[in-house]
């Protein structure tokens, strides 16, 4: 246990940093504040430094928040952790799988607590709903993750990039909570992914998986959803449907309501790294990348047209 609250730096001060690593770190005493590297933007009355190497070398820190895109993970990660500086991944955890696996064992070597977050796992219902699958036989699953990359995304060159993800962005949090809800291992058995013509990413993507039992899993992830926005799970079960809504914050039954609750997926996420490093441990599954890597791997490519973000 360190002596002091344990102080923490934001490396990429964007859109999530901003949304909730800042609130969440504020409202847990375990954490302080400390520092923020990042090339163009800063926050009045804390430490600024352009990026993870100025920062490591003139801040006194224990922890960093990686907040960056994926693409630049992997060098940033190793920085702080063969400086000695406990790391929280956003997700993805890296551009690639097999940069991870040096990054955890050089965690264990320096002896400090590396942490592949997927926030929706912190969800409110996720946990619930899991109880409620292990008790219960599942005959299918279906999951709908449909969103208006124009609103959620508006400007952001790097998730078309390779390594960016695509709809998999948004979409590997649907697998994050699909890996943690059900009793059984998944994997892919078709896919087809949708780029436009003008992009390295990809915009929508069907994917069919089943478990060790035969048991069918689709998904419908589309990043050209007006309107109404779906963040689906459902799944149908001996004792009914089970439906996780609004991306793992509502679970209801048949219809009827079992959980409903508020915003906590980071709340839950600075709670479990201030766990993990007092327990001088690690937490990394490698299991929604995985899946995506799959999707990368045995998908059929099919052009559709142009994206451009301005609408
Ligand atoms: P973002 O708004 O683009 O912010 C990322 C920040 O990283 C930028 O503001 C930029 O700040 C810095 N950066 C460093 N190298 C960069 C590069 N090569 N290209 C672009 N920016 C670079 O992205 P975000 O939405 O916060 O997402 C960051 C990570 O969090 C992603 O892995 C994403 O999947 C994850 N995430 C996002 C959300 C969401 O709702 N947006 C939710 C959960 C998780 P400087 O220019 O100041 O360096």
């Amino acid at each position: 246990m360190l002596p002091h609250p344990i102080r923490l730096a934001i490396v990429g001060l964007g859109k999530i940093a901003r949304d909730q690593h800042i609130p969440a770190i504020e409202g847990n005493p375990a954490f302080e504040l400390s520092a923020i590297a990042s090339r163009n933007a800063s926050l009045p009355g804390l430490p600024h430094y352009a990026d993870v190497d100025a920062l490591l070398a003139g801040a006194t820190v224990d922890a960093v928040s990686l907040c960056t895109p994926p693409q630049g993970r992997y060098a940033q990660a190793l920085a702080a952790l063969n400086a000695g500086r406990h790391v929280l991944l956003e997700k993805p955890p890296g551009a690639s799988l097999s940069e991870i696996r040096p990054m955890l064992a050089l965690a264990a070597e320096k002896r400090v607590s590396l942490f592949a977050t997927w926030h929706s796992r912190f969800a409110a219902a996720v946990e619930p709903a899991r109880a409620f699958l292990a008790q219960n036989a599942i005959r299918s699953v279906r999951v709908t993750w449909k969103e208006d990359v124009r609103h959620w995304h508006p400007g952001q060159a790097w998730i078309w990039e390779p390594g960016g993800l695509g709809v998999f962005d948004p979409g590997i949090n649907a697998l994050s909570i699909v890996t943690r809800i059900l009793p059984r291992p998944i994997f892919l058995t078709q896919a087809q992914l949708a780029f436009p013509a003008n992009r390295a990413a990809p915009i929508a993507a069907d994917l069919t998986f089943r478990d060790v039992m035969g048991t069918p899993v689709e998904m419908a992830f589309d990043w050209r959803q007006t309107g109404p926005q779906s963040w689906d799970i459902e799944v149908e079960t001996d004792a009914g449907t089970l439906l996780l809504s609004q991306g793992g914050k509502v679970l209801t039954l048949d219809g009827r309501p079992l959980v409903e609750d508020e915003d906590v997926e980071y709340a839950g996420i600075y709670r479990r790294f201030a766990a993990l490093i007092a327990a001088g441990e690690s937490d990394v599954d490698l299991a929604p990348l995985t899946h995506v890597a799959d999707a990368f791997l045995l998908g059929r490519r099919v052009d559709v047209e142009p994206f451009e973000d301005a609408a």
